[in-house]
């Protein structure tokens, strides 16, 4: 049977997220919440992330600004204020949000050397994170509506899709009933369990071989 992680990125928003906890909770479907910095520094957005987590979702660090990428920036200050001070928050606002998950900012989705520098990796590895990559971005950010389509093509060509979506106010979102529908159709299970080849780090220690990490990894 094939499967299907959902990932929401970028989040959580008053005006999206609390819509797509709905949805999920109301077809009893476990997701991965990748939230940020800003978001996170508003009451209104930990409530949100709280929820998240009391309701069996996974809460993963997605940067502290997702201005610029960890291998644009391969400083040790970029890497300590993207992973460490993110943590720090996350810690302050949520307290235990259970297993440490970080998932780089990719410039649009895209896979390359700009993912991490070696200092992140370092970063990584103090903090014992476990690092979610993906492996299909239907764009719903631009293309609102035609992101399920898209979707739903990676989703039959894959065994195991991870899928990233964004928690934002776009109207993307305004297409999950429709898109949950056509996948409940299709012979999938929606899963947190990960493929292997999305997981580059596993509590600190890399399991991509040297020469992939050297693909991803800049400085
Ligand atoms: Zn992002």
């Amino acid at each position: 049977m094939k499967k299907l992680n959902l990932t929401f990125d970028n989040g959580p928003t008053v005006e999206t997220t609390a819509m797509v906890l709905d949805e999920l909770l109301q077809r009893n479907l476990l997701a991965s919440f990748c939230v940020v910095g800003k978001q996170l520094e508003s009451a209104a957005g930990q409530d949100l992330a709280r929820r998240a987590l009391a309701e069996g979702h996974r809460i993963v660090n997605h940067s502290l600004t997702h201005g610029t990428a960890l291998g644009d920036d391969p400083s040790d200050a970029h890497a300590n204020a993207e992973v460490d001070q993110m943590h720090d928050l996350m810690q302050t606002s949520l307290g235990d949000w259970g297993a440490r998950w970080f998932r780089p900012f990719g410039r649009g989705g895209k896979i390359g050397p700009h993912l991490f520098s070696a200092a992140s990796v370092a970063r990584f590895a103090d903090l014992q994170y476990s690092v979610l990559l993906w492996n299909s971005v239907p764009r719903d950010w631009v293309d609102t509506q035609g992101w399920v389509e898209t979707a739903l093509k990676d989703i039959q060509q894959q065994n195991n899709t991870v899928l990233v979506l964004h928690d934002l106010p776009t109207g993307a979102m305004l297409n999950l009933p429709r898109f949950l529908d056509e996948v409940h159709k299709l012979d999938v299970q929606i899963t947190q369990e990960l493929p292997r080849d999305c997981v580059p780090f596993e509590h600190g220690k890399a399991i991509f071989d040297q020469a992939h990490l050297a693909r991803l990894t800049t400085g």
